[in-house]
């Protein structure tokens, strides 16, 4: 069985083809600058092996179909064809807004597009980006199964306590501002390899994630499910991100509004792109932020403080959240990355019985590490995501 999985963002498109007995990746490719002058695609046949081939090619990419093409002739055509196109068994596609309407990965047919449509006001830069994925791929793989894998859907658990603003109600029932949560697959990936590791039914672990990337979030899982997650309506709340200023008081929008005559759309652009590590110290990438601490940057060294100070809140939360705690998993860029990070985010849960081995967070590891101790109360891990992987898993589960 070979899965395609795409990621189509409003001018790119990320695109994998797994071949799903040993879940290895065929092909992984990334097309840039779709519609502007000149466009980038990066095609790698076999990453990572001795057989690896990179492909790039510059030229004019017009649209998303144009970028589907060329990666289909890559993967399908020339010389060196690495599978025919009726090998590919089915379509998995990333959809970032479920809204209340998808608890759970779906196969697409006209409803599911509609009902993709029907959740633009709530992600209005992903979903259009999304849904063009989707039709190109409708058109060009015509009766291969398509399935789409939402953001939200891990997080469809999470009860009313912890999903409802403490707003007017009807905001709820008339145009569904709640809490919605993202980073869903990667969640719900890593508490799944999380429960196989401990030898435990997913179903009876009890865990906090920790996704900490250019985006970051943090969620409770209780006996498998989501019950609360640190991103909200929009993935603005919460943690502290590379450009994301995650929580603030409500009450700054007014006061910026009327002490500083910015618009709505200055403050939306502020705070999701130039706040976070970047307003604190004008970096984001959490690499440039350690240089600069050891060069005697302040503000650097405040960004990190803010960034972990919030993480271990948030940990802190869920713990007491869930009372009762398997695991502490970290993943993504940051998460599997950073020891330094990980370390602060958590200091001071010895309250919890946690105690990290600082010798082993210190090691870098491409596969799951330990990084507590054996007396530890709490197993903390790191444990890679795989989003690509994730969601070529929920397609086939689906079909299956
Ligand atoms: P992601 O969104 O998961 O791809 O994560 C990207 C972020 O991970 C970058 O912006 C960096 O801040 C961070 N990152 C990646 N590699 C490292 C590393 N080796 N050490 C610290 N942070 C890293």
């Amino acid at each position: 069985m070979k899965i395609l999985v795409i990621n189509s963002g409003s001018s790119s498109l990320k695109y994998q083809l797994l071949d799903m007995e040993s879940e290895s990746v065929m092909v992984s490719g990334l097309v840039e600058r779709i519609g502007e002058e000149k466009g980038e695609l990066t095609n790698k046949a076999f990453p990572g092996t001795d057989r690896q081939k990179v492909t790039e090619l510059d030229q004019p990419i017009p649209d998303h179909n144009a970028a589907m093409r060329l990666a289909i002739d890559l993967i399908c055509g020339g010389d060196d064809t690495i599978c025919s196109l009726d090998e590919i068994t089915a379509i998995g596609h990333r959809v970032v807004h479920g809204g209340e309407d998808f608890h759970k990965s779906t196969v697409i047919d006209a409803d599911v597009i509609n009902a993709i449509e029907a959740n633009v006001p709530l992600a209005p830069l992903h979903n259009p980006a999304n849904l063009t994925g989707i039709k190109v791929a409708v058109e060009l793989f015509p009766g291969v199964p398509q399935v789409a894998v939402f953001d939200t859907a891990f997080h469809q658990t999470i009860p009313p306590h912890a999903y409802m603003y403490a707003l007017p109600y009807e905001l709820y029932e008339k145009d569904r501002v709640r809490r919605y949560g993202f980073h869903g697959t990667s969640h719900k990936f890593v508490a799944g390899e999380m429960a196989a590791i401990l030898g435990k039914e997913l179903s009876e672990t009890n865990m906090v994630t920790v996704h900490l990337g250019n985006g970051g979030s943090i969620t409770a899982v209780e006996n498998g499910k989501s019950v609360d997650t640190t991103m909200g309506l929009t993935p603005l709340e919460g943690l502290v991100m590379g450009t994301r200023s995650g929580d603030v008081d409500p009450a700054i929008h007014t006061f910026l509004a009327r002490n500083k005559g910015m618009t709505i759309d200055e403050i939306d652009a502020m705070l999701n792109k130039e706040s976070g590590l970047k307003g604190l110290c004008g970096m984001n990438d959490m690499r440039d932020i350690h240089k600069a601490i050891e060069e005697g940057d302040e503000r650097a060294k405040i960004a990190l403080g803010v960034q972990t100070y919030r993480n271990r809140k948030y940990i802190a939360a869920y713990m007491g959240v869930l009372g009762r705690v398997d695991a502490i998993v970290f993943t993504a860029g940051i998460g599997e990355n950073d020891d330094i990070v990980r370390s602060r985010s958590l200091e001071g849960l010895s309250l919890f019985g946690v105690k990290v081995d600082e010798k082993v967070n210190a090691q870098r590891a491409k596969k799951p590490l330990k990084i507590s101790t054996d007396d530890s109360a709490v197993a903390v891990w790191v444990i890679p995501t795989n989003e690509e992987l994730a969601i070529a898993r929920e397609t086939k589960n689906i079909l299956q």
